[in-house]
């Protein structure tokens, strides 16, 4: 059995970015995924600017990078738009066919070892090693598993048992997403969506908690809606033959009356897929003896927008930083590996509570926060950023009450009072 300092189970971003790290250390590092690279995995492949934070991504912008978006236009669910423009890019589009599988090659080209088309089965953790068993029978162990299989992780599951955590997370803490994409060509891409290559979302479309998005790639649409599971399950007992597909089908519809996708093609369903998102702001506890848990299998997401790949390689990066610490004394206790769970914990752990209280809030009031960010520059901007994930909690928790308080007095009272309503103004092209 070949034994390696640390074994990783999924070689997703957050698995393969921590084996990047690991290997970069001089540790021996196995990352075990069941699909070959590059394989797929149904996402909206836009990247927040905190990822600017990973050398090997910025050094490596031409291996993955599709568009820098720089307009975003946000509709609310009675379709006014808030237009945003910005001098810089604050948003990143990529496919993750070719992210996911250049984050690999970096990490195996640092001298981790990968092991691909075959699923991790089972795990067993000793006194002093962890047994991984893999389906084909052959096993490999290792001083520490990092589970980093995404929302049905295994390493997850067993912390989960050991802590005695519901074994699953609630269903309004899991968003169902369904997405496709589409070469639109460059003409169509160009004069639609612009150089700026515009983000759009449609918040609360039909009325759904959750939202739609168009993001533009290079010359491919990303489209897709999110909705929370319980939504979803509430919907299909109520409405017969209810779908989440047709839900999107119809979102392509809008888009299409409004715009923003061709005519002429045509979506069918086998073009559709999806996977859930974990947005209930990290597990209560990440590790365990000789354990721990790495991107959407911790629950690292934000569950504001339900983006999760900078979390992804941001706790890959500091369980590597945390077991590079561990590996000097050789201790990989819980409480040893809890050194993991406060890294993150307090870098932006704050940052997921906030971006759940800011689902709330525009889950609650979409129209009035939507009038409220069109009509004044400032508030566009910060729930712009709060919504692309570039605003830390401390800045989020200081101003979002400010912000609406301001809403409410200038928007709302002041135009009782007067009588002059502002006016959202229309798109500019
Ligand atoms: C429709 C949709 C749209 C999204 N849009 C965005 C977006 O625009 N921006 C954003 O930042 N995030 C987005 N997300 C979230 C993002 O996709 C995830 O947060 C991200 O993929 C998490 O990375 P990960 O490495 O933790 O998990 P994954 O990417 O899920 O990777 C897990 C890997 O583990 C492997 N695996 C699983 N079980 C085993 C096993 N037993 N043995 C071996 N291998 C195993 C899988 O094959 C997979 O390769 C979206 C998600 C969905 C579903």
């Amino acid at each position: 059995m070949k034994h390696y300092d640390v074994v990783v189970a999924g070689a997703g971003p957050s698995g393969a970015t921590a084996a990047y790290y690991l290997a970069k250390q001089g540790k021996s590092v196995a990352f075990v995924d069941r699909a070959k690279f590059p394989r797929e995995k149904a996402c909206g492949g836009g990247l927040c600017v905190h990822i600017e934070e990973f050398d090997h991504i910025i050094n490596n912008w031409d291996d993955f990078l599709e568009s820098k978006c720089q307009r975003g236009i946000v509709y609310g669910p009675e379709f006014l738009p808030v237009d945003y423009v910005s001098e810089k890019p604050f948003f990143y589009n990529i496919r993750r066919l070719q992210f996911d599988n250049k984050l690999v090659e970096y990490a195996v080209a640092e001298g981790a070892t990968l092991i691909q088309g075959v699923a991790v089965k089972d795990f067993e953790v000793l006194e002093d090693k962890v047994i991984v068993k893999l389906r084909n029978g052959e096993e490999l162990s290792g001083e520490v598993i990092i589970g980093a299989g995404g929302s049905y992780d295994l390493v997850s599951k067993r912390i989960r048992e050991i802590e005695k955590m519901p074994m699953n997370w609630r269903d309004e803490d899991i968003a169902m997403a369904l997405y496709f994409e589409v070469d639109v060509g460059r003409e169509f891409m160009d004069e639609v969506y612009g150089e700026e290559r515009i983000s759009m979302a449609h918040i609360k479309y039909d009325g759904l908690d959750g939202y739609g998005w168009s993001f533009s790639k290079d010359t491919v649409l990303n489209v897709g809606i999110g909705c929370p599971r319980n939504i979803i399950k509430k919907l299909k007992k109520e409405k017969k033959g209810w779908s989440e597909r047709k839900y999107l089908l119809d979102y392509v519809e809008t888009l299409k009356e409004q715009g923003w996708f061709p005519k002429d093609i045509e979506v069918d369903r086998k073009m559709i897929s999806g996977a859930n998102i974990p947005v209930g702001m990290g597990m209560s506890c990440t590790v365990g003896d000789r354990m721990m848990v790495v991107g959407d299998a911790g629950g690292f997401v934000s569950p504001l927008s339900g983006e999760g790949l900078y979390y992804a390689l941001d706790s890959g990066r500091l369980a590597a930083e945390s077991l590079d610490v561990l590996f000097k004394d050789g201790n990989f206790q819980k409480q040893d590996l809890m050194h993991y769970h406060r890294a993150w914990s307090s870098k932006w752990g704050d940052d997921l509570e906030w971006l759940k209280v800011g689902w709330h809030l525009l889950m609650v009031m979409p129209n009035s926060l939507i009038k409220y960010a069109a009509l004044d520059e400032e508030t566009k901007e910060f729930f712009t950023h709060m919504f692309v994930g570039s605003m830390p909690a401390a800045k989020i928790k200081n101003k979002v009450l400010a912000l609406i308080a301001k809403g409410v007095l200038k928007h709302d009272v002041l135009s009782l009072m007067t009588g002059k309503k502002g006016v959202v103004p229309e798109l500019a092209n």
